[in-house]
């Protein structure tokens, strides 16, 4: 499956890479959705609740707290440095994902769209006000000594499972500039992705010749928005997933791989230096 996959990148010139959680879940960072495109764990913070209740927000910064102590840790995988090469190979016209935790910037990727934002930082929804995530981790923690001392299993999207504690003590800080509520820069269910970013991401599809998708069930349409343009506009495309996908039928060619293996299985036959690495060993190889 994956020579067929590597003949895929090497017949097309400029691909748009649109990624999801599969991608990350080699560094530690669980995923929404078993093999079949169910939801594996609690439902995401949905935004509405978010925004009107009280409640919801103690219970998020809580679990969030927890979440991003282990999140902010993770590395990036052999799947995001492939696509970083690829893309310093000059392959690809954008890598838009679905995640929220830096690792395709931290493997080197530079055109990259973070289509649901990300966690390292919190703005104010009344002033805008922007501050770093680490500054909240801080204020949290300074108001809610007992935080320091929870400890819970990683959730996909930095959050934590921490289903029993009781979080209706926990103080969470407002806008230092007008008490506003404080959000993660991230698009919580039942939020738009903002326009311009995805207009970006059209522009990057409308210059590629294939789409890649990586590591994503595409269940969630701001992703598979991507796939039904590009089969609009005949563009191939091939997916790297290991359970089923919204779009499976509109595939030119899926594999059904982990991303690790299968991007490294690509990077090591189209990567010019991949090759001479390979000759310089064949060459010192002893008679
Ligand atoms: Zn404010």
């Amino acid at each position: 499956m994956s020579s067929l996959l590597t003949e895929f990148v090497a017949a097309h010139e400029r691909i748009f890479v649109l990624t999801g959680a599969g991608v990350s879940t080699a560094s530690g960072i669980p995923d929404y959705r078993d093999d079949s495109g169910n939801w594996k764990h609690q439902q995401p913070m949905e935004y509405r609740e978010f925004v009107e209740r009280h409640d919801a927000r103690q219970r998020y910064w809580t679990r969030s707290f927890i979440g991003w102590q282990r999140f902010r840790h993770a590395r990036p995988n052999q799947a995001h440095q492939a696509l970083a090469r690829l893309e310093q190979l000059n392959r690809l016209t954008r890598t838009v994902t679905q995640n929220v935790d830096g690792l395709h910037q931290r493997a080197g990727s530079r055109q990259v769209t973070e289509l649901h934002g990300s966690l390292d930082s919190v703005a104010c929804l009344d002033c805008g006000t922007t501050i770093e995530r680490a500054s909240m981790q801080q204020q949290l923690v300074e108001r809610n000594r007992l935080l320091a001392d929870l400890s819970a299993q990683l959730a996909p999207d930095g959050d934590a499972y921490l289903n029993d504690f009781d979080a209706s003590e926990i103080n969470v800080p407002g806008c230092t500039s007008c008490g506003g509520i404080m959000k993660p820069q991230v698009v919580f269910f039942g939020e738009n992705v903002p326009a311009a970013r995805v207009e970006q991401c059209f522009n990057a599809l409308a210059n590629a010749d294939a789409m890649l998708v990586v590591g994503s069930s595409l269940m969630v349409y701001s992703g598979f928005r991507f796939v039904r343009a590009a089969q609009r506009a005949d563009i191939p495309i091939a997916a790297i997933n290991l359970g089923k996908t919204r779009a499976d039928e509109l595939l030119t060619l899926k594999v059904r791989l982990d991303c690790a293996t299968a991007l490294n299985s690509v990077i090591s036959k189209i990567d010019p230096q991949a090759g001479l690495v390979a000759q310089t060993k064949c060459d010192v190889v002893p008679r």
